[in-house]
């Protein structure tokens, strides 16, 4: 049985993410921060689901929440770094705390939960590490620049681990996904949805299990490494 740490899982893609892995019968740590009522009943939904508390942008919680999942369960196969956040604001706007907050949230956490959990996958020699960055970080957002740069942030440390790991047997990939359907776009009107669509040859939202799907293929397979596949309906074609 596969033992997977899912970041963020308590909403949107990483729940998705956690459930579907916990039906094909891996044993799911599913992250959470603030959302312990949604946590919950995500572990009600499946006895492979085991839920933990953690800011994953502190060390001393991503080493206490690596330390349970080993010394529970014996190893770490698969890491999916999900958590983050987003902000809107003009660049000249963005405050020395906003830069913090976004940076400690999306990539020092990836950087953070990555360096816990690969004692063990070196030891095993094996691992693989799934980093959920973005189109914004390929493409750059407009009034999301700080949300960009951790989102390229993450994709620079996917491609410079697949090359220092793949030694050591442990693939690391991202997913840079479109616009999906989850809380971090309800500020969006029903306006400015019709307007995305227009935008997307798809011409329509992404579903969480477009994401999910995705990680069942990156898992399965054993020869793709340092890669950024985005699934965001023809909207960025590089
Ligand atoms: P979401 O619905 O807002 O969920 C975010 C998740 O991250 C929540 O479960 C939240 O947990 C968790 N989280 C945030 N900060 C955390 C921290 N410090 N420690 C632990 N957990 C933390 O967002 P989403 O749309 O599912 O996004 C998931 C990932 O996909 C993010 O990295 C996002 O940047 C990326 N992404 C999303 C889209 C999109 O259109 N939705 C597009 C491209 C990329 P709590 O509520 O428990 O704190």
């Amino acid at each position: 049985m596969r033992v997977i740490l899912v970041t963020g899982a308590s909403r949107g893609i990483g729940r998705e993410i956690a459930k579907n892995l916990a039906q094909k019968g891996n044993k799911v740590i599913a992250n959470y921060n603030i959302s312990e009522e949604k946590a919950k009943i995500l572990q009600e939904e499946s006895e492979n689901i085991d839920i933990f508390k953690a800011d994953v942008s502190k060390r001393e919680e991503v080493k206490k929440m690596v330390e349970y999942v080993i010394s529970t369960y014996g190893k770490i196969d698969v890491l999916i770094n999900n958590a983050g956040i987003s902000e809107n604001k003009l660049f000249t706007d963005v405050t020395d705390e906003d830069w913090q907050k976004i940076v400690d949230n999306n990539l020092y956490s990836a950087f953070c939960v990555s360096q816990e959990v690969l004692h063990n996958m070196i030891h095993n020699k094996s691992g693989c590490i799934i980093n959920i960055s973005s189109i914004w970080g390929i493409v750059g957002a407009s009034c999301e620049t700080i949300y960009a740069i951790t989102k390229a942030g993450i994709d620079g440390m996917t491609k410079s681990l697949a090359k220092e790991l793949g030694p050591s047997n442990i693939r690391v990939n991202s997913i840079a996904p479109g616009i999906i359907e989850t809380d971090m776009n309800k500020n969006l009107s029903l306006k400015d949805i019709d307007d995305l669509k227009d935008e997307i040859p798809l011409q329509k939202i992404g579903k969480t299990s477009d994401i999910s799907k995705c990680v069942d293929w990156i898992i399965d397979d054993e020869y793709t490494t340092g890669q950024v596949i985005s699934i965001n309906g023809g909207w960025v074609i590089t």
